[in-house]
């Protein structure tokens, strides 16, 4: 079994509901089971300012899973949960669920990307990790409590 963790967002129709309906679908994926959970947070968006607000969260979990099946699952929950993909890069979404860490994985290919490349700059990913995994070392050998003194907590509110 793999420990993997998930930052889940949502800007769209009903956010905080969007998210909690993720987490059941994660809960009710095969070969998996969702050890822990963060509080949800408000977020400002990245990128294009002319959009609602987010409401993030990140969650680990326990698999058998490759990294691409769960890739495949959680794509697959987007996609049952309104996701459209549309050009415009980081625009509004019902639904994103992107892996940020599987085990001391370090790799990159076409499809995916692990860790996550983006992580240690979002506050929305670093602080909600901090609250369900304080001792957590990334596959580099930085302890994720570092990062909080890079990381700008950018408005970012525990809701
Ligand atoms: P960002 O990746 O900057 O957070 P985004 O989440 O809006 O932006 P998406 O449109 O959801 O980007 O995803 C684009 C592609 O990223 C996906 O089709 C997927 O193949 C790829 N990808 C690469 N690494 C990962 C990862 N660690 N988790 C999820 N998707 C990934
Ligand atoms: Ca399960
Ligand atoms: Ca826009
Ligand atoms: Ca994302
Ligand atoms: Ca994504």
């Amino acid at each position: 079994m793999a420990r993997a963790f998930i930052g889940l967002g949502s800007n769209l129709a009903q956010p905080a509901a969007q998210i909690q309906a993720a987490l059941h679908a994660m809960t009710q994926l095969a070969d998996t089971q969702l050890i822990a959970q963060s509080s949800l947070y408000g977020s400002k968006p990245m990128g294009p300012q002319d959009q609602p607000d987010y409401v993030n969260a990140v969650v680990a979990l326990q698999t058998s899973l490759t990294p691409h099946q769960l890739l495949d699952a959680l794509q697959r929950i987007e996609l049952e949960h309104g996701r459209v993909r549309k050009a415009e890069r980081w625009g509004p979404r019902t639904l994103d669920l992107d892996i940020l860490l599987f085990d001391d994985l370090q790799f990159s290919d076409e499809r995916l990307t692990i860790p996550h490349y983006g992580m240690r700059q979002r506050e929305f990913v670093i602080y909600p990790l901090l609250e369900i995994a304080p001792q957590l070392v990334l596959p580099d050998g930085t302890p994720l409590s570092d990062l909080q003194h890079t990381c700008d907590v950018n408005g970012l509110i525990r809701l």
